[in-house]
């Protein structure tokens, strides 16, 4: 469960704030598909950064679990998010100096959860699931936009984790391989993944199960579709 309390944000330019969030609440029942949407400026990202602890907010609490996150120091961020979470972004973030493979074996092998000697099998049958087989020993430069991307979804699975926060996954792919980043993303939620996903568009994503709408850093809209709700 992830729980938001009362999140605030103000970004502090100099003589100038800019507000980002004011007073953002709501609760996530594990096995939700979440769509964050609203225009660009809305505060869609400034919260998933605050949820994913790459940002702290200037009032307000976010637990996850039953751990609150807000006061964790950057070490203990960096060690919680790496078990516990997965995050995947719109310009895919891979590191271009290592394969496709290696890229999904950082993670293990920074969080070391999981038995050295099982790491290769582990990356390569994620890879597997994913479609991604035939490209392991290529180095990301080498694949398409909507291969990158599978290949970022792919590295947040790496060390189990049973949440996805993805922003704007899709924001730099064509339709056909959009089409393919949401199926993937609706499988993995079937599979009992927790999924939070910033978008621009608000219609037409395939199994999201709930959508937030956000306007000038408030909560507008908070739908779910009860039909799909375990
Ligand atoms: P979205 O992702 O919905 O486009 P953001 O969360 O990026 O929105 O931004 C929300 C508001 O906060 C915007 O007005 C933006 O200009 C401001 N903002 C975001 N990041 C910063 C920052 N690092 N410094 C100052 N203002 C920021
Ligand atoms: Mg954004």
């Amino acid at each position: 469960m992830i729980k938001v309390q009362g999140i605030s944000k103000i970004y502090q330019m100099g003589e100038v704030n800019a507000t980002a969030l004011r007073n953002v609440s709501f609760t996530v029942e594990d096995g939700e598909y979440v769509l964050l949407s609203g225009r660009s400026g809305s505060g869609k990202s400034t919260l998933l950064n605050i949820l994913t602890g790459v940002d702290k907010p200037s009032e307000g609490e976010v637990f996850i679990g039953t751990e609150c996150i807000t006061d964790y120091t950057e070490n203990q961020l960096a060690k919680w998010r790496g078990k516990n979470i997965g995050i995947v972004f719109q310009f895919f973030q891979l590191i271009p100096t290592l394969s496709v493979l290696e890229n999904i074996l950082l993670p293990m092998d920074i969080v070391g959860t999981i038995a050295r000697e099982q790491r290769d099998e582990k990356a390569l049958g994620i890879l597997k699931a994913l479609g991604m087989e035939k490209h392991k020993d290529k180095m990301p430069s080498a694949l398409s936009g909507g291969e990158q991307q599978r290949v970022a979804i792919a590295r947040s699975l790496a060390n189990d984790a049973g949440v996805i926060f993805a922003d704007e996954p899709t924001g730099n792919l064509d339709l056909e391989n959009a089409n393919k980043i949401y199926e993937l993303l609706q499988k993995l939620n079937e599979q009992g993944k927790t999924i939070i996903m910033v978008s621009h568009e608000r219609e037409d994503i395939p199994g999201v199960t709930r959508k937030i709408f956000l306007r000038d850093g408030q909560i507008m809209e908070d739908s779910k579709d009860e039909k799909t709700i375990i």
